[in-house]
């Protein structure tokens, strides 16, 4: 807490950040993991969080629910080189479990048996995440968010049954301490983070609030990218072990594909999302070496990969 409260622009900060860097480089001999997270089912989201594109009381978005070949489509493109290890499929918080059963059965029918499949949705029910388990879903997102209640108008409680019930399941529950904004106090950060683990996620990482226009949270403003990378930095250095997934920011990240609640274009892999080609070239960019397949291997990450993959 002490370090998080410790200006960013700070000569201790520079030390902080760059250890925590130096130790998630060596960690794994200088490999990332690619995902890719797809929008499958948005449009007006009755949950409303102040901060997200989707907000019923705030949207342009109409609704929309991927079509398979559209998903397809998608799904075939991002794991032609086969270095994607994670597909995330995302709904909006009110949406048909049969679509999300749909979209998993498309994904499991394309991709090799070792790319794993993940969900990040609205809450959902002791059988229906055992119906997920059973289709092969095997990880999951779902936060408890900053000032949940309070910026949304989801109950705390039912995203932590939903927790239980994804655990209860076998998946892997993966949490974020997010969407962190300037008037975060650095105790409320870190009793989030640890609270994660009693609240039964397997890992949990850290994010910032994008400031999406239109939104109710617009003006309040982001942390810098800097301030976040010093947020991360703690958290990973007291905690490597579990601080972890794909919104993390270190060793893993997600292309985003179609709609994102942090974004208000249509097809995010063209805006802030990024495609997995510019995701590639951004993790080639921050040093990183080699990309973990998803059968374990390694790919080189040099240049020529780049140019091989439509990366460059
Ligand atoms: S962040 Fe998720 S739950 Fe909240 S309004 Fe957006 S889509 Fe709905």
């Amino acid at each position: 807490m002490e370090l998080i409260k410790l200006p960013e622009d700070s000569p201790e900060i520079d030390c902080l950040i760059s250890t925590a860097d130096r130790l998630v480089h060596g960690s794994d001999g200088d490999a990332c993991l690619l995902g890719i997270q797809i929008g499958i089912v948005t449009g007006p989201c009755i949950a409303d969080c102040g901060f997200c594109s989707f907000a019923v009381s705030t949207t342009n978005a109409d609704d929309f629910v991927m079509s398979g070949k559209e998903l397809e489509g998608i799904v075939r493109h991002a794991t032609q080189h086969g270095d994607v290890s994670v597909i995330s499929l995302m709904t909006i918080h009110n949406f048909d479990f049969d679509d999300l059963m749909d979209a998993v059965r498309t994904v499991k029918g394309i991709v090799p048996d070792n790319v794993r499949i993940a969900v990040n949705t609205g809450d959902l029910s002791q059988e229906e995440c055992m119906a997920l388990s059973r289709a092969g879903v095997s990880r999951a997102y779902h936060s408890i968010r900053l000032d949940e209640g309070d910026v949304t108008l989801l109950n705390p409680l039912d995203r932590s049954i939903t927790v239980r019930n994804l655990g209860n399941a076998g998946l892997k529950v993966i949490g974020c301490v997010e969407p962190i904004g300037p008037e975060h106090t650095p105790e409320y950060i870190v009793r989030r983070y640890y609270d994660a683990f009693d609240e039964g996620y397997d890992e949990c990482s850290a994010a910032k609030r994008i400031a999406v226009p239109g939104t109710r949270l617009y003006g309040s403003g982001e942390i810098s990218d800097r301030r976040l990378m010093q947020i991360r930095s703690v958290l990973y250095l007291s905690d490597a072990g579990r601080y972890g997934g794909f919104y993390g920011g270190l060793d893993h990240a997600y292309a985003e594909y179609a709609g994102s609640p942090k974004d208000n274009a249509d097809y995010s892999e063209r805006s802030l999302g990024r495609s997995i080609e510019k995701v590639r070239k951004e993790m080639f960019g921050s040093g990183y070496e080699f990309i973990i397949r998803p059968d374990g291997s390694r790919i080189r990450l040099d240049e020529d990969y780049l140019r091989r993959t439509g990366s460059l």
